[in-house]
């Protein structure tokens, strides 16, 4: 596995496998990798005929009080896990070989931005497509692999390709979970064991929902106080939202006839998680 931490080196590397004619596959990450991650590395690896992941933490996404400095850090175990996945291309690039003194250039897709995580993480949305959409200019993939985990992130990473004509094929993979459905992130090593616990309230609500749903129900006002009345049963965490959106642009649904997103943020102790499942034909 090569391992790049310029620009230059890794758009070299790239460039000479699309020039002897493979496909280039490339996972953007900020490391602290678990099985959600490596179940990308996977995908991109049968679709591909070379993978890149990218490891960065990216400051442009987290907010002034957020947790870019604690944000875990493990790129010896990342490599390792890399390498024994068969990546070709490890990208760990430093903030400065990223975002040079003076960068003052974001891309920003509007209006979906400021949807779900967007209204209470304000820059966040800009962050990701700035950070990916210099990722895509760097690497050149054919194919990039997203987690339907951060399912907003996707729907706008699609509208960004497409507004901008960027050529790159974006492939969304399902959610992994543990063995008792709660959603892998790495930012569930911050979790203590009681709020380890009090998490998978996220994954119950989304349950209860289903199941309403799989009873008929198809009004969204009715499905989210279901849901909510479920958050309800774990006083120690924080609902930041709890909404039904049409996957495509975001927008609230009243009416569940459609493809339909039920997204779910919350808080345990100060640690935010996010959650969802889609529901519909
Ligand atoms: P992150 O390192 O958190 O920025 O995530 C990098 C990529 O992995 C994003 O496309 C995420 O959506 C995806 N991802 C994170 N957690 C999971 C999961 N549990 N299942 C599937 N994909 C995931």
């Amino acid at each position: 596995m090569k391992i790049s931490e310029t620009v230059e080196d890794a758009r070299a590397t790239s460039r000479s496998a699309t020039i002897s004619g493979k496909r280039v596959g490339l996972v953007p990450t900020m490391g602290a990798l678990h099985e959600g991650h490596l179940s990308l590395v996977r995908a991109a690896k049968a679709k591909c005929d070379v993978v890149a992941v990218s490891l960065f933490v990216n400051p442009a996404q987290f907010g002034p009080n957020e947790d870019f400095s604690q944000y875990p850090r493990t790129f010896e175990r990342d490599r390792k896990l890399l390498e024994k996945e068969g990546v070709h291309l490890l990208f760990a690039p430093s903030v400065d070989e990223m975002y040079p003194k003076g960068a003052s250039t974001y891309v920003t897709v509007e209006n979906l931005s400021q949807k779900l995580c967007g209204k209470s993480r304000p820059g966040h949305f800009r962050g990701v497509t700035t950070v990916v959409s210099k990722l895509f200019h760097i690497v050149e993939p054919h194919a990039a692999f997203f987690g339907q985990k951060d399912a907003a992130q996707a729907t706008i990473i699609r509208r960004m390709v497409r507004d901008l004509n960027i050529p790159v094929e974006i492939v969304v993979c399902p959610i992994v979970r543990e063995p008792d459905g709660l959603a892998m992130s790495s930012r569930n090593a911050y979790l203590d064991p009681q709020q380890r616990k009090s998490a998978l309230v996220l994954y119950r609500s989304l349950m209860r929902v289903q199941e309403l749903f799989n009873h008929s129900e198809r009004n969204a006002a009715r499905l989210i106080a279901a849901g909510k009345e479920t958050f309800a049963q774990e006083p120690s965490m924080r609902l930041d939202y709890f909404e039904i959106v049409d996957p495509g642009n975001l927008e609230s649904l009243s009416h569940l006839s459609q493809r339909s997103l039920v997204a779910v943020a919350a808080f345990v102790g100060t640690t935010r998680l996010i959650d969802n499942i889609e529901l519909g034909p």
